[in-house]
This record gives C-alpha cells, sequence and structure tokens, in this order.
C-alpha cells in the first residue's frame, strides 16, 4: 500500500475555528456574526461553574444553562434539554466540555437545527464530526448526519489547563487513536493521512511538555490542535478494529471511554501493523520504535498512561466473552479480525504487557 493514492474523494465539513488563549470570550463576537441572539449554554453538573461563568460574560446574549450533560449522551437528557431549549426559544446551543457536552449540543441539534457553538475542554475530538452516539435503554446507536456538525469551534487553551493530568494523558490518546486508524482507513484521502500524521506529530511534541508543566499555554494550544486535526481525521473517514474493540468495552462491560482507548491503542496497531505496514511506517518513525505498535507504547510508557486493562476494573474471565462480541459484525479491518488473534491482544492489553503483533 502506497500513502499516496490516485483516487479519492475527500469530504469536508463547513466549520469555522478559532484558536487561541482566551477565544472562549469571543461566543458572543460569533454569535452576532451569525446573526444569533439567544444562547443555551451546556455544560456537565461537573462544569456548572464555568456554564455560569459564560453565561455572566454574554449577559443578554444567554437565555439559560442547562448543566446535565452526561457521559453516552442518554436520550432522556437530550429531550430534556431540547425542551428547555424550546420553551427559552434559544436560537443556539454553547456547548462548553468534553464529548458529553459536544454530544448533547449535536443530540439538540439533530431534534431542532439549532447551530451549535462548541468550546472543547478535552481532546476527544467530536466537535470536528457529524458523528452523534446516543444511548437509550442500554443501547447504543450512531448515526452520521451534516445535521450534527456544529458550525464554530473555539479551542481556548486556558480551558484545557484544568484538565487533571491523568485525563489530559488519555484523552491525549483518545484522539490519537482517531488519527491511528484514519492512516489505514479504506476512504482515507491524502488529505486526511496529512491531518493524521500532522495531529499524531503535534501530541508527540505538546504532550510531554503540558506534563512538565500542565499550566503552559502554548504546549496546552498545541495539544487543541492535535485534537482538532484528529477529530477532523474521525469525522472524514471510516474506523477500525480499534474502535471496535473500545465500543465492545465501553458497551458491554462498562469500561471508562477515554482510559480504553489509550490502554487499547498500542495493541490494535501492533494486531494491524502487518497488514498496512506502509501506512503505519511513519507512526514507527514518528514515536521512534521498532514497529508502530511498539512505538505507542513506548510512548504511552513515558506518558504514565494507563496500560492495563485489568486495572480499569475488567476482569480476566471476562476476556473470552470480549473477544466473541468484538468479533460479531466487525468493521472493516486491514487485517481480518480473527477470534484467537483478538483473544491474545486481549489477554496482553488486560495484563499490561507490550503489543504483541
Ligand atoms: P467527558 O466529556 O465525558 O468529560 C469527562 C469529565 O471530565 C466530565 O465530568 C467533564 O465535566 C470533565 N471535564 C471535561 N473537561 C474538563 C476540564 N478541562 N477540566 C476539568 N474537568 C473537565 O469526556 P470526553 O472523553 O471528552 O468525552 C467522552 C464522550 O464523547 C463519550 O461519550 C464518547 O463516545 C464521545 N465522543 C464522541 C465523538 C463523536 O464524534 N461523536 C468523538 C469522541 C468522543
Amino acid at each position: 500500500m502506497s500513502l499516496f493514492q490516485e483516487e479519492f474523494a475527500a469530504t469536508s465539513a463547513a466549520m469555522r475555528v478559532r484558536f487561541g488563549a482566551g477565544v472562549r470570550h469571543a461566543v458572543g463576537e460569533e454569535m452576532e456574526r451569525l446573526g444569533l441572539g439567544r444562547a443555551l449554554i451546556l455544560t456537565t453538573p461537573q462544569q456548572a461553574v464555568t456554564g455560569a461563568e459564560f453565561a455572566e460574560r454574554l449577559g443578554a446574549l444567554a437565555v439559560g444553562v442547562f448543566s446535565g450533560a452526561a457521559m453516552h449522551t442518554p436520550v432522556a437528557v437530550s429531550e430534556e434539554a431540547t425542551a428547555k431549549a424550546l420553551e427559552l426559544q434559544a436560537d443556539c446551543v454553547v456547548a462548553v466540555g468534553g464529548g458529553s457536552t459536544t454530544g448533547l449540543a449535536k443530540a439538540i441539534a439533530l431534534r431542532t437545527d439549532l447551530p451549535q457553538i462548541v468550546v472543547p475542554t478535552t481532546y476527544a475530538g467530536s466537535e470536528a464530526t457529524g458523528i452523534l452516539g446516543q444511548t437509550e435503554g442500554g443501547r447504543k446507536t450512531t448515526i452520521t448526519t451534516p445535521k450534527v456538525q456544529p458550525e464554530v469551534i473555539l479551542y481556548d487553551a486556558e480551558l484545557v489547563r484544568s484538565l487533571p493530568v491523568g485525563m489530559t494523558v488519555t484523552s491525549a490518546l483518545n484522539a490519537m487513536a482517531h488519527a491511528a486508524e484514519g492512516l489505514y482507513a479504506q476512504n482515507r484521502s491524502p488529505i486526511s493521512t496529512l491531518m493524521a500524521l500532522e495531529g499524531m506529530k503535534a501530541f508527540r511534541d505538546a504532550l510531554p511538555r503540558v506534563l512538565d508543566d500542565p499550566d503552559d499555554l502554548q504546549a496546552r494550544g498545541e495539544t487543541l490542535y492535535g485534537a482538532w486535526l484528529c477529530g477532523t481525521v474521525l469525522g472524514q473517514v471510516g474506523m477500525a478494529l480499534h474502535h471496535k474493540l473500545c465500543h465492545t468495552l465501553g458497551g458491554s462491560f462498562d469500561l471508562p471511554h477515554a482510559e480504553t482507548h489509550a490502554v487499547i491503542l498500542p495493541h490494535a496497531i501492533a494486531y494491524n501493523e502487518g497488514a498496512a505496514a506502509d501506512l503505519l511506517a511513519p507512526v514507527a518513525e514518528m514515536f521512534g520504535g521498532p514497529s508502530p505498535g511498539a512505538a505507542l507504547h513506548r510512548f504511552a510508557v513515558a506518558m504514565k498512561a494507563p496500560l492495563a486493562l485489568r486495572d480499569l476494573g475488567m476482569a480476566e474471565a471476562d476476556l473470552d466473552r470480549a473477544a466473541e462480541i468484538a468479533t460479531q459484525n466487525p468493521y472493516w479491518n486491514p487485517r481480518p479480525v480473527e477470534k484467537g488473534a483478538l483473544r491474545r491482544l486481549l489477554q496482553a492489553a488486560w495484563a499490561g504487557d507490550a503489543p504483541v503483533a
């Protein structure tokens, strides 16, 4: 496989993106640009204080704050927030938070077509995609539609300063996983590949500096640049084994989202490195390792990322069932997804061992 493809199609979403320390204060300016005047601000309960600060700064441009965003976008919460937006006659939503809060903004946009201004506070990258995952009655469904693509993203380095170091690392590896799988996606393009490599490089260079000094705004800004690039890749191309495994472990075994991505990434890439050798070779070079999976493992160790599923609450007795579920309805993957090999991958990831190719 060559990095350049003679034939390709690339679809980019219409989104306006701004970067800069303090750029969160431009929400009002961006609303006026779009002719909007009645914002409903969205946060999780944990970030309610930040939501109140946004409301205060926006003054008459804010009609309310809804601080009930929750992990995996439960439909009941989306319906409650949508009712509030309609009751307050909001003409846009402003999401301040991580993927959970952005998910709520998208769920409201799906139901009302209200424009979204997103101010991300993690590196998850949902703001850069037209993908919405929702849960109802314990079932997660995913839809992809331009209706949920946010219109404006404001990446403010000052807001990610409060992200605890552990979450900083797992959220960064979560973002890098979108880029890594984008490299071998069937519908990749030279443009998605450029963005994937640039996104991973941004994290490689900036994450160690953020860990040295979590208040380093220059480095925090670079990680947000990486988040946008990696999220954009996720929005443009299909994901494969890594994402299937993480969805299985999150959906059926209730493992935490970003941490699971962090643990699985080197293992999933090692699994695919033989089948997508040319496409993944830049990863080994970028992170300095004998192979792409080993290089990512080395980076994860250096960043003190969680390495073992057992530390996330996974029982060894459940590994067989996980391998079984992950081989059902498999996503397209460069290497056939075979149960025995997947079981070995899961064993190594459970124990925190180096990945096996
Ligand atoms: P999250 O949004 O669930 O946030 C986790 C916790 O951290 C929350 O309590 C939040 O309030 C808090 N938090 C966020 N930023 C903070 C900050 N700067 N300082 C202190 N606390 C902060 O976590 P996430 O990993 O960003 O998002 C995960 C969710 O996003 C999952 O449901 C996942 O499926 C979804 N997601 C969707 C897409 C997509 O394209 N649809 C992409 C990536 C992730």
